[in-house]
């Protein structure tokens, strides 16, 4: 109950709805409460490139009907709100559009985790490719991640180094990201101009690649292009990582200069005190 202070909203979350959830969402808000969240959005996948085969339309309106029974069950121990995690809208708009006009979402976030033509990192094996290949893929993956953000139906832009944590964590290939520095202060200038949030996404931080992504220096570098809304997603995909990391991110916006979390109700940013 003494973490009800600190002001713990988990912005990006995953119930059984997202082909590769755990738990139900009751199961997410009892942990969540366990936890001492203040509130926590679920925003199951709906990857827009593979709505039909995925039957994402028929996840999402049951992921929105589990969150609108959660709030009469939990009301008054936990803010939880209905988000979606929109994936490559770009590749289909129509898919996107239609879904979400489907819902009144809390919240909207952006992914990126399939450059057009490729398959999403997480299957790709980067041990036995050369350096300069890792590099201009995730030279790709930013150029895309940079024409996704100048669309504008969205609140939060996702863990803007999706990548790092397969090339590097898993598969041990060195990322020197200085070289697309002037892609991503093209992406956090975007962000920033169009009034958009950045997530700091903290799923790094409860396994062993151990860092966040994107990392600190470009959370401070989004405050620094003029960047006013930053969230904390744990993206947790199993109820028992709920809200991880969370806690250690909020230092993190801290050391980077903000004094304030966003977390949104119906599409609209509200802050909370960082204590
Ligand atoms: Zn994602
Ligand atoms: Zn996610």
């Amino acid at each position: 109950m003494i973490f009800m202070m600190l002001n713990l909203f988990d912005s990006h979350t995953h119930s059984d709805n997202s082909p590769d959830g755990e738990h139900s969402v009751t199961f997410l808000c009892e942990k969540a409460v366990e936890n001492g969240l203040m509130g926590f959005a679920v925003t199951d996948h709906c990857e827009c490139d593979k709505y039909e085969k995925d039957s994402y339309e028929q996840r999402m309106l049951h992921s929105a009907f589990e969150v609108k029974k959660a709030w009469l069950t939990f009301a008054g121990q936990l803010a939880l709100t209905l988000g979606i995690e929109l994936g490559q809208p770009l590749n289909a708009p129509d898919s996107a559009r239609h879904v979400l006009g489907m819902e009144k979402y809390d919240v909207v976030l952006l992914s990126v985790h399939t450059v057009r033509g490729e398959e999403d990192p997480y299957f790709r094996d980067f041990k036995n490719e050369t350096e300069e290949a890792c590099a201009q893929y995730l030279e790709r993956y930013f150029d895309e991640v940079l024409e996704t953000v100048r669309w504008d139906d969205y609140d939060i832009l996702t863990h803007l180094t999706y990548p790092v944590r397969y090339i590097e964590g898993r598969d041990g290939k060195k990322c020197d990201l200085s070289r697309y520095k002037t892609r991503i202060d093209e992406i956090l200038s975007t962000l920033a101009r169009q009034g958009k949030a950045l997530e700091l996404n903290t799923s790094g931080l409860y396994d062993s690649f151990g860092r966040t992504s994107p990392d600190a220096p470009f959370i401070a570098r989004f405050r620094e292009l003029g960047g006013r809304y930053v969230t904390i997603g744990s993206d947790a995909h199993s109820a028992y990582d709920i809200g991880g990391g969370v806690e250690k991110g909020m230092r993190i916006l801290q050391q980077c200069g903000f004094d304030y979390l966003t977390f949104y109700r119906r599409r609209e940013a509200r802050m909370l005190e960082i204590m």
